[in-house]
């Protein structure tokens, strides 16, 4: 049975918010990929180092040897190809391998650096993928509830993904979404570094591990989760988030444009988070086609439906 007009919209409610949760989860585990695995690092020089279970500047100051130069041509081994096929990537590459070999304080820094680097690679890869998608859905909403009211949808999905795939890349004050994903990760790498140096400076033992290092839903600048945290926030919650908005705004306005449709009622998500500015949006419906206002916040993931009256 086909779904009436209502029912797509609720549908699409409910597939706006499925998708910005996938995209939490999704950014998540690449990021606590990195985690994992930078953690591994520090425990195998905690492991081979520390004395009296305290690693200390002192060790991490010290020459690297043949055992650390081994762990890390391992780490260059699997991540090095994947990320030399990129150029913002194989650029952060070089840096490390440049620093590797200063101390073993700079070895760990320059595992974090590719580890870090690999999970943006990740990321990147994720938002062209994730944003093409919510421009697809956008205007197959769009064509379904054009088809409720007994119209026929121009095929508009070329000039859907070349829009789409031009408002991907376009750069807002000098910067695409890639250069910000990497801009917040080179950022994460410096902020995990430094929880690191600090950690040695007052010497890493067991009790400032758990309690300060790894400490989940720490507020420290001293927590290497709590960094890890706040660039996920960023990355899946404002950066992807507003960047979809705008691709399905996009994609919502070509189709409108090459139908003729000439309203717009604005939808929120109703999910008792809608702020009380896109409420009156709802509210002030419907909108000549030419005139459908811009986002109100960031992370706003309302939505317009065209018609034509
Ligand atoms: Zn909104």
């Amino acid at each position: 049975m086909a779904l009436t007009g209502l029912q797509l919209i609720r549908q699409r409610e409910q597939q706006i918010k499925s998708n910005d949760h996938s995209d939490d989860v999704y950014i998540d585990a690449l990021l606590a990929g990195a985690k994992g695995k930078i953690a591994e690092t520090l425990k195998y020089f905690r492991d081979h180092y520390a004395v009296d279970g305290v690693l200390s500047v002192s060790e991490m100051r010290s020459n690297v040897n043949n055992d650390d130069y081994e762990l890390w041509q391992d780490f260059i081994q699997r991540y090095g190809p994947r990320l030399m096929k990129d150029e913002a990537a194989s650029y952060r590459l070089k840096s490390a391998k440049q620093q590797a070999g200063i101390d073993r304080e700079h070895l760990l820094g320059s595992m974090v650096a590719i580890s870090i680097a690999y999970a943006a690679l990740g990321v990147n890869d994720y938002n062209g993928q994730t944003l093409m998608n919510e421009a697809i859905q956008s205007m197959r909403f769009q064509n379904k509830f054009m088809r409720t009211r007994g119209n026929m949808p121009q095929d508009t999905s070329e000039l859907v993904e070349t829009g789409a795939i031009k408002l991907i890349n376009a750069a807002t004050q000098g910067l695409s979404i890639e250069d910000r994903v990497w801009l917040r990760t080179d950022a994460l790498r410096d902020q995990v570094t430094a929880t690191f140096d600090r950690a040695f400076q007052v010497g890493l033992d067991d009790a400032y591990y758990q309690s300060h290092l790894f400490k989940e839903s720490s507020k420290s600048n001293n927590s290497a989760s709590k960094h890890f945290k706040s660039a996920n926030g960023y990355l899946a919650n404002s950066l992807l988030r507003d960047k979809k908005a705008g691709v399905a705004a996009l994609a919502g306005a070509i189709v409108a444009e090459q139908n003729s449709l000439n309203v717009g009622y604005w939808y929120n998500v109703e999910d008792g988070h809608v702020c009380e500015q896109c409420i009156q949006l709802t509210n002030a419906s419907p909108y000549s086609s030419h005139d459908i206002p811009g986002a109100p916040h960031n992370g706003c993931r309302c939505f317009v439906v065209y018609y034509k009256i």
